[in-house]
């Protein structure tokens, strides 16, 4: 008799909500099954540590699963798999469902940009006998963090003739690595006291990429003209190709287990390629679909979301109204009718970092894809704040499903906060919410996500494409 539950205890377990561990839910063959899509995520970071290489390597990956590249006026049936790379920055993939356009579509949308450096147009200098490279940051970084750690040099050259050049130096073994050490704590008194914000001056954040003078040369310039040398005899490139290039500084360390436990990942750029790798693989896996699934992988999102491949451009209307087209359905009539989860990390809680959390309503580790009805500043500024129904509707999705999920705020009100492509998609007329994993070291050279909410994140995301 004493087994029995006390009449207080039934009324608690069928009243209360109960944020459960992941780990406590979950079974051995699911276990299994997070570890082995886990390598591939990481094998995705590695491969991907800017847009274009997120967009190569997914197109890599989509054309292994049968996508072929989408021409307009196409004639599409359902099962079709097609994909459209907008400048090779930005990538749209469809999978075409069984109910018209008119209907809707299933939406997963993520971003492939992450913080940076990237180099300024007149970037190779000499000073101090070293070569360097000047750098402009892009999206919100700590500047402290990019001091003294490995980076490697990613991206493309245009050359005066159209030719592109692809640049990848470091990643391979026995690459070279750049750097921009950091001052030594022996001169830093001055520097110490000044607030962290302002701390390390933008303009100081150039490479050191060389010291060895052209041998046998005179004069200034010395060491840069044996690193321009270096570059002519490898990429055949002048300083003047340097006018059109997108080359970008990022770290150059790969994706890793962290913790005794091997629980978590470290690596960077996750976010938000955790998330567009998580809709790429749901959209690859997906089974029983009754809807068209979208996946959109955008650019610039670190800086706005604005410009040709950002979620703002008209590239995504032109896509969906291209497939509408070939059915004879609006653009309106589709959107309207249109869900869309916008796949974007939030904060994990930091018990080193209590103070800026509201623990009850922060993302804790290991609880699932973190839902987030609103994202936005101070009295939710710029968020576009998901409707009950909305909730509703995702709850009874990753429900139906066996998603393990929760729901998150950043951080507490007023301490921040931020901003996702979300409000882009819903000022279209789709219905929307924010879900995605939550990171440790957000926008950090090395940021930290659990396996297990990198894992229910591909599952949320399958679970949407299955609708
Ligand atoms: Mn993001
Ligand atoms: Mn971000």
């Amino acid at each position: 008799m004493s087994e029995e539950k006390k009449d207080w205890e039934v009324r608690k377990d069928a009243l209360f909500l109960e944020k459960k561990n992941g780990y406590d839910l979950l079974d051995e063959a699911a276990l299994a099954e997070m570890e082995s899509y886990c390598e591939g995520y990481k094998a995705f970071l590695d491969a991907a540590k800017t847009e274009r290489e997120a967009v190569d390597e997914a197109i890599a990956q989509a054309r292994a699963q049968g996508f072929v590249p989408y021409e307009r006026g196409m004639a599409l049936k359902a099962g079709d798999k097609v994909y459209r790379s907008n400048r090779g920055k930005s990538l749209m993939l469809a999978v075409i469902g069984q109910a018209p356009l008119s209907e809707g579509v299933q939406i997963g949308a993520a971003h492939i940009d992450s913080p940076r450096l990237d180099l300024k147009p007149y970037p190779l200098y000499e000073d101090g006998d070293f070569a360097l490279l000047k750098t402009h940051y892009y999206g919100g970084i700590r500047k402290y963090q990019w001091l003294s750690i490995p980076l490697e040099l990613h991206g493309v050259v245009i050359r005066k003739d159209g030719t592109t050049v692809q640049v990848r130096i470091g990643g391979e073994p026995g690459d070279p690595v750049l750097a921009i050490p950091d001052l030594l704590p022996h001169l830093a008194g001055q520097q110490s006291q000044k607030p962290l914000g302002t701390a390390v001056d933008p303009e100081n954040l150039n490479l050191f990429v060389g010291s060895r003078p052209f041998p046998g040369s005179e004069g200034g310039d010395r060491v840069k003209l044996a690193v321009l040398d270096l570059l002519n005899r490898k990429y055949g490139i002048t300083e003047e190709d340097f006018l059109s290039a997108e080359l970008s500084a990022v770290p150059a360390y790969t994706a890793c287990d962290v913790g005794l436990d091997r629980s978590m990942i470290g690596g960077y750029g996750q976010d938000d390629r955790v998330c567009a790798y998580a809709a790429l693989k749901g959209l690859f896996d997906a089974e029983k679909r009754n809807k068209t699934a979208v996946c959109i992988l955008a650019d610039k999102e670190e800086i706005g979301s604005d410009g040709v491949s950002g979620m703002q451009s008209q590239a995504f209307d032109t896509f969906i109204a291209d497939l509408c087209e070939g059915q004879g359905v609006s653009l309106r009539e589709c959107l309207e009718h249109s869900f869309c989860l916008s796949a974007d990390v939030t904060a994990c809680y930091d018990p080193n970092f209590a103070s800026v959390y509201d623990k009850r309503n922060s993302s804790l580790i290991n609880r699932g894809v973190g839902l987030c009805k609103y994202t936005g500043s101070r009295g939710k500024a710029g968020a576009s704040d998901a409707s009950a129904e909305v909730m509703g509707y995702i709850r009874g999705v990753l429900d139906q499903a066996g998603v393990l999920w929760h729901v998150a705020e950043l951080g507490k009100v007023d301490v921040g906060g931020g901003g996702t492509v979300a409000v882009y998609m819903a000022n279209r007329n789709i219905d929307t919410v924010d879900a995605g994993v939550s990171v440790l070291g957000m926008h950090a050279p090395f940021e930290v996500t659990g396996k297990l909410d990198c894992y229910m994140s591909y599952r949320s995301m399958k679970a949407v494409f299955e609708q």
